[in-house]
């Protein structure tokens, strides 16, 4: 975990103070002594995190943090901001500059170092997966523009409070404030949404550290955080007035926020809001890396699988016990020149085609690859010879036998796919999925030579 802390306070007392228990914990300390220098060390050095004064003489804390959450190259290092009085109207103004948290001096070791634990590793998991989607970017395999308008979708918050009572005087405080929909459910509700497997519909939990027993709500929140259905949804716990131990428990449980109660319902408000907001943008980022990976995997043209995961999966087929796979080598005919006669669109629009007839053919299990520019791979799933000559043949007719419509005006256009099969002996423990296409990519070979638009067979058991 990353760990540069800038510090920032006009008495050089105070950061001492507060460097001292952060080298203790070893931490890497950088230091400001006034508003200004914060906002350029920031900059240089970008910090992993940054504790910052709230009262400055040069510049107030609060205007610091917004300055900092205005710039892009600063915008996404998180912010305490430290204040000697519990100053209510500068804390709401600090949450709404996009602070991440307050903390009050003299600032409480274990809370602090708590604190810092759980936004370094809120940074860190943001950080690692912005590094997975800058790699896809560089690949091209962006995410579309659209996913960012999802902004504005509202969110779904979930309470679970020991009693109604408590849980509907919450409701009343924020729901006015927050434009998604605010629901009390009760504990049992949550854990069975962190036991779905594909639940994710809750964005943020707001839960008591205290339910039916003491310290039901922590255990409530490990499991929030480590099961799939809930896993991605941000958890704030609320703790009574003075708890600080368990407030740090609970964030190094994996709680993204905790209140104390009484609280105000604006606060709460802006820390269920800042959440949100944390958590559309690493849903985002997800996206974006598992859109990378799927582009990884898939043929954009045609959505089959490319050759880059035919390969891996022809040999999975293959440690599979019992007999097959049959491998066929399957290429359209004369190709160029269809391309030649009606223009590369009209190409692709057949390739689409091809694709779609080919998986109409198959089972679900046989693979299906588009490893070529007009060439497909196909492994099919434990099948004995003549079904998988039949196949081969099926597959062969179902591109002859139709014409292609290319658009709605031009004329159908006519394409065959020649075919080369083969058909590993049972148990011939020795074949490599390259031996098998070499061989299937033979016996295409012959089918071309032999007039095309036809199956050809190399197989052990029929040489
Ligand atoms: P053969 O019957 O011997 O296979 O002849 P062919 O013309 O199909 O074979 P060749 O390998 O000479 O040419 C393949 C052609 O496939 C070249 C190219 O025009 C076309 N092609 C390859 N990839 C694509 C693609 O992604 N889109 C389109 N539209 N055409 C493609
Ligand atoms: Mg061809
Ligand atoms: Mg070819």
């Amino acid at each position: 975990m990353a760990g540069r802390i800038l510090i920032v306070d006009d008495v050089a007392t105070n950061r001492i103070v507060m460097k001292v228990k952060l080298a203790a914990a070893c931490y890497s300390v950088e230091q400001a002594e006034n508003g200004l220098e914060a906002l350029r060390v920031a900059r240089e050095t970008k910090p992993d995190l940054i504790l910052l004064d709230i009262m400055m003489p040069d510049m107030s804390g609060v205007d610091v943090c917004r300055a900092l959450k205005a710039d892009p190259a600063t915008s996404g290092i998180p912010v305490v901001l430290i204040t000697a009085l519990s100053d209510h109207d500068a804390k709401m103004e600090g949450l709404e500059a996009g602070a991440d948290d307050f903390l009050t001096k003299p600032v409480e070791e274990v809370t602090l170092l708590a604190r810092v634990r759980s936004l370094l590793r809120a940074s860190d998991a943001v950080r690692e997966m912005q590094g997975g989607n800058d790699t896809v970017a560089a690949f091209g395999f962006a995410e579309s523009a659209a996913g960012f308008s999802a902004k504005a979708a509202p969110g779904k918050v979930a309470l679970v409070a020991p009693g109604p009572r408590g849980a509907v005087l919450w409701k009343a405080a924020i729901e006015d404030r927050l434009g998604g929909t605010v629901s009390i459910i009760p504990r049992e509700a949550a854990l069975t949404e962190a036991s779905s497997e594909t639940g994710r519909s809750t964005d943020v939990f707001v839960v008591s550290v205290d339910l039916g027993q003491r310290n039901e709500g922590l255990r409530l929140l490990s499991d929030l955080r480590s099961r799939a259905g809930t896993r991605h949804a941000a958890t704030i716990m609320i703790l009574p007035e003075g708890d600080t131990e368990r407030a740090a428990i609970a964030l190094d449980l994996g709680a993204n926020d905790v209140l104390h109660d009484p609280f105000d319902a604006k606060e709460l408000a802006i820390r269920i809001s800042a959440q949100l907001d944390r958590k559309r943008q690493s849903d985002r980022m997800r996206a974006g890396v598992r859109a990378g990976l799927e582009a990884a995997i898939y043929d954009p043209l045609t959505g089959l699988h490319n050759r880059r995961f035919a390969l891996p999966q022809l040999e999975l087929m293959m440690s599979r016990p019992g007999p097959g796979p049959a491998v066929m080598m399957l290429d359209l005919d004369h190709f160029k020149q269809v391309n030649d006669t009606y223009g590369h669109a009209a190409g692709d629009a057949i390739l689409k085609q091809v694709a779609s007839r080919l998986r109409a053919q198959l089972r679900n299990d046989d693979l299906l690859a588009r490893i070529g520019g007009e060439e497909f791979l196909i492994g099919l799933s434990p099948i004995n010879h003549s079904n998988a000559v039949e196949c081969a043949e099926r597959l062969c007719r179902s591109i002859g036998e139709a014409a292609f419509d290319i658009d709605a005006n031009g004329p159908p256009v006519h394409v065959t796919a020649s075919v080369g099969l083969t058909y590993p002996a049972e148990h011939s423990g020795f074949s490599t999925p390259e031996m098998l296409i070499h061989d299937a990519d033979t016996a295409l070979y012959r089918a071309k030579s032999q007039g095309r638009n036809q199956v050809r067979v190399i197989s052990d058991t029929a040489a």
